[in-house]
């Protein structure tokens, strides 16, 4: 029973990547700009601004917020990438992605998506019913997890501003996945690993198939390779050496 919900709530999660497919939303009109803050990510520096468009009644985990955005920077700062950017954060109460497969179309609910051709995270607002049930890697929906979600999404964006060209779909799942997983307690990452039987990625596996049957086991994996290979494929697809997923299926 718990593993069908891993693989379902998982199932949910690895719509996140939709988001750098889906069609750009539009915001002019349908958002309250309550904050555009100047705002040093380190407290040290103030070189990036947060601009945040939230729908009205929609409660945000600010302070989660700022250090799930600190996080991702932490994430790419180990790796010698340093640079700051402005970033959008647009709140909503229900953020969806299309998907479709074949003639099967469908919007499906999602926590938090990234938008490249917008350049801005989506994320949803703190907290309904359908976000209190959420237990994504098994988790309560904690504060603390909504803040691994922000990081998530923020190295989405971030890896495209480091990368020479607009990183491939799933290998930027494979980075924003090392990214929050690591944000995890490592006690909670070595009784996930331990529960669900998971080994490192050997690399020439890292590919769409293995994202779209188990996107939970994806996301493990990539980061126990991302830790054993210390960071060695993220520097390849930034720099540009990487540009494909090793493992081409499906072949189109
Ligand atoms: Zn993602």
């Amino acid at each position: 029973m718990r593993k069908s919900k891993f693989t379902l709530h998982y199932t949910v999660m690895l719509l996140q990547i939709i988001c750098l497919l889906s069609p750009a939303f539009a915001i002019a009109g349908q958002f309250n700009l309550l904050h555009t803050i100047n705002e040093g990510i380190s407290g040290k520096s103030c070189d990036v601004t947060l601009k945040y468009c939230v729908e009205q009644k929609c409660k945000i985990p600010f302070r989660k917020v700022r250090s799930g955005i600190q996080s991702a920077y932490a994430f790419f700062g180990k790796l010698g990438y340093t640079e700051k950017f402005p970033v959008t954060i647009v709140f909503k109460p229900e953020v969806n992605v299309d998907w479709s497969s074949g003639d099967d179309k469908k919007s499906i609910r999602v926590l938090g998506k990234y938008d490249e051709e917008e350049k801005t995270i989506y994320l949803t607002c703190w907290r309904d019913k359908w976000i209190s049930g959420r237990n994504d890697f098994d988790l309560d929906m904690t504060y603390e997890f909504y803040r691994t979600i922000v990081a998530h999404e923020m190295i989405h964006f971030l890896a495209n501003r480091f990368s020479k060209s607009r990183v491939n779909s799933i290998l930027s799942e494979y980075i924003a996945y090392s990214g929050q997983i690591e944000l995890l307690p490592e006690e909670t990452v070595r009784l996930l690993v331990e529960k669900y039987k998971v080994q490192p990625f050997e690399e020439s596996e890292i590919g769409e198939y293995l994202f779209v049957m188990d996107p939970g086991v994806f996301g493990l994996k990539s980061y126990l390779h991302y830790k054993n290979s210390k960071g060695l494929l993220v520097k390849q697809i930034l720099d540009g050496s990487v540009m494909e997923p090793p493992n081409s299926w499906p072949p189109y």
